[in-house]
């Protein structure tokens, strides 16, 4: 029988460090603040950015919102956004996504300079995360939802060395970069997605598997092997309203050696990681005045 990952201990843990940190700004008379852009009222971008701003405020953080008409012409949004990355008030950005169709483009990637960007949207990021811990330490943030698989990982002593780890989804935000943060640890990665062949035949010999399908119950029984370690990054809903996960949780929970719940596991760390991104941005800034 796997154990419950859950991750109450270590968001308790990381926000008493946060809280420290932030009283230590504040002493300098720094607030630490974050900026979250949006265009539109999107019902699921508002409750994300009030469940955010709370999580965030807990801690100490202040959250400006910056809302934006859905219909506001590009040039008038990237230029807002230019102009928070000036405002030496707000230590990091976040633009919460999907934006409308015609805000999208290849450089909205790079609108964020590396120094507020919290979520490591800018490619400048994950180029770092695929070069670093050979090279030399990161100076960008780690996509929030891939760190936050690492610091599980890390919070439960799970040995990456040598293992074999399979990754399910290739997004930029999450599989990509949790597969090269997986590598920068020495396991040996398989990325999976919407093309390959035999996602089962992947997984059945593996001793770690991250899943960020969005599909629920995609992981059975059949796809794990006898120990083997479950990270479950999917949010999905279920025929009854409930949140759910992309792993048969009551199945898989028989076979594997450890597994994250969905809600409990990955998306409260992301949260938490979120605030530290935003906490070290401000002390990076400080010590540049
Ligand atoms: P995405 O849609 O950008 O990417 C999904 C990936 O899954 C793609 O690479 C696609 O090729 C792959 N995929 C889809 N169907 C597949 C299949 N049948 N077999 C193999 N691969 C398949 O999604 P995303 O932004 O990476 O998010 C993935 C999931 O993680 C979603 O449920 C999302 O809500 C969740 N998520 C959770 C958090 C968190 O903090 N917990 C954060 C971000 C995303």
């Amino acid at each position: 029988m796997a154990i419950v990952m859950d991750t109450a201990l270590l968001v308790k843990n990381m926000e008493e460090e946060q809280k420290t940190n932030v009283a230590e700004l504040l002493e300098i008379g720094i607030t630490p603040t974050l900026a979250i852009v949006r265009a539109g009222e999107k019902k699921d971008s508002l409750s994300y950015e009030k469940s955010m701003m709370k999580k965030l405020e807990r801690v100490g953080i202040l959250c400006k919102s910056y809302a934006y008409p859905e219909d506001i012409s590009k040039e008038e949004f990237y230029q807002n956004v230019k102009d928070i990355n000036h405002d030496d008030s707000v230590h990091g950005i976040i633009i919460l996504q999907p934006l409308p169709k015609h805000l999208q483009s290849w450089d909205l990637n790079y609108l964020i300079e590396p120094r507020k960007d919290v979520d490591g949207t800018n490619p400048l990021s994950i180029g770092e995360i695929g070069m670093c811990k050979i090279f030399c330490e990161p100076s960008t943030n780690v996509p929030c939802t891939a760190e936050s698989v690492m610091r599980i990982l890390d919070h439960y002593n799970i040995e990456l060395s040598g293992k074999d780890a399979v990754v399910i989804g290739a997004s930029t935000v999450v599989g990509r970069p949790v597969a090269f943060l997986l590598l920068n640890e020495e396991a040996t990665v398989t990325i999976c997605h919407i093309k390959t062949k035999d996602v089962k035949k992947m997984c059945k010999d593996a001793d770690v598997i991250v899943v960020a399908v969005g599909k629920k119950g995609f992981i059975t029984k059949d796809f794990v092997k006898e120990g083997a370690i479950i990270i479950d990054v999917g949010i999905n809903v279920d025929e009854n309203g409930k949140v759910c996960g992309d792993v048969d949780f009551d199945e898989c929970i028989k076979i594997a050696g450890g597994i994250t719940p969905v809600p409990g596991g990955v998306g409260l760390v992301t949260t938490a990681v979120l605030a530290e991104h935003v906490i070290n941005c401000a002390l990076k800034a400080s010590a540049n005045e």
